[in-house]
């Protein structure tokens, strides 16, 4: 087997070697049924298991309690851009949505197809190198606000979740898990499960079930949060495999403890920060106060520098650095199975380079 590369990459994203291997024993025969994961039966007692044990963990990793549903749906977060306000949007009802970068405008973008849509916010003017303000007054007619924890192509995160006086809705995909956070602020939140989750092909969507008295039109089950609430995510097949890598990836984050994943995040954050800061060639692009601590963005001054960072850290077995397609430059996805050790080697290749 080839040595695993010092993984970066935005998503799919690195998963624990500890992790993989338990999936990849899965695999070939599941906890000694004679059955691979890839073949139990989703309406069978060990499906059930995981999807128990599942939910279970979300919860206590969130701090919620029953008054919330945990759903395992397929589609990615594009199709939650569409399903949220198929659901709470009616035709004459106008939502909030807060723009602070690419994947916050999808979202609003597709919210428009079903009603009305006022940006409350916006950092597009400064090609979203920092957070908008928060609003200061919500109208409280607005059917929700939907928002994005964290800016996985621009590097920008929100510190706390907001007050808002309507249902607040949360794109967490790039940061679910990463820092303690009020969950219970959200009437909704979701995450694609490739970044800090697991594998794609579940996406983890939790919603108050409150929420599931309030959608506004009438639609087909498999559209429907009440609909794949009452089927409880078995409308359909559901990704098992997906589902099963993700348990494991939730019982790895509770061994550590939300506390201890926290600390490490941070710690790993600053280093890189630091180092970018203190490098002549390399500057952080996100602005200060407004920085991810999961996706660290940043560019060269200078292209012999940009060319020397590329092909040196080829050379140390590290993989992933690239900056988005859109935006360019570098981009350091350091979630939380990238360890302290993975950010020590960037910084090391980084330090080599000397700068003009
Ligand atoms: N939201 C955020 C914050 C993302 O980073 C991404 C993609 N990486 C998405 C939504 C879209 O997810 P998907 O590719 O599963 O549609």
């Amino acid at each position: 087997m080839s040595q695993p590369k010092i993984y970066f990459g935005a998503g799919p994203a690195k998963l624990p070697q500890e992790v993989l291997a338990k999936a990849a024993e899965a695999i070939l025969d599941y906890n000694h049924t004679g059955l691979s994961i890839l073949e139990i039966p989703h309406r069978g007692k060990h499906f059930e298991e995981i999807l128990e044990e599942s939910k279970q963990l979300v919860k206590e990793l969130c701090g919620i309690g029953d008054d919330y549903e945990v759903l395992w749906l397929q589609g990615g977060g594009r199709h939650q851009f569409a399903m949220i306000p198929m659901n709470f949007l009616g035709e004459s009802a106008t939502a909030g949505y807060i723009d602070s970068g690419h994947w916050s405008a999808d979202a609003l973008n597709a919210a428009k197809y079903y009603g009305g849509v006022e940006v409350l916010a916006s950092s597009r003017e400064d090609h979203y190198t920092h957070l908008p303000h928060w609003p200061k007054a919500i109208r409280k007619d607005l059917a929700y606000v939907h928002f994005t924890t964290n800016n996985t192509i621009y590097g920008t995160q929100w510190p706390d979740m907001p007050e808002c006086p309507v249902p607040l809705i949360a794109d967490m995909s790039s940061d679910i898990f990463s820092v303690q956070r009020d969950y219970t602020k959200c009437a909704l939140f979701y995450a694609v499960a490739q970044k800090n989750i697991g594998p794609a092909g579940a996406t983890l969507v939790v919603v108050r079930k409150d929420m599931l008295d309030r959608i506004v039109r009438s639609l087909p089950d498999a559209l429907s949060y009440q609909g794949q609430a009452a089927a409880n995510s078995l409308l359909n097949t559901p990704p098992v495999f997906a589902i099963y890598t993700s348990m494991l990836m939730l019982r790895w984050i509770a061994a550590k403890g939300m506390e201890q994943i926290a600390q490490e995040n941070r710690a790993k954050a600053k280093l890189l920060y630091d180092c970018i800061e203190q490098h002549p060639a390399f500057y952080a692009v996100a602005q200060e106060g407004s920085r991810s601590l999961m996706n660290v963005v940043f560019r060269s001054t200078d292209e012999a520098a940009e060319r020397a960072l590329t092909a040196r850290s080829t050379e140390a077995n590290i993989e992933g650095i690239q900056g988005h397609r859109s935006v360019g430059g570098f981009r350091a996805s350091i979630y939380n199975a990238v360890t302290l050790a993975d950010v020590q080697q960037l910084v090391e290749v980084i330090n080599s380079i000397s700068g003009s």
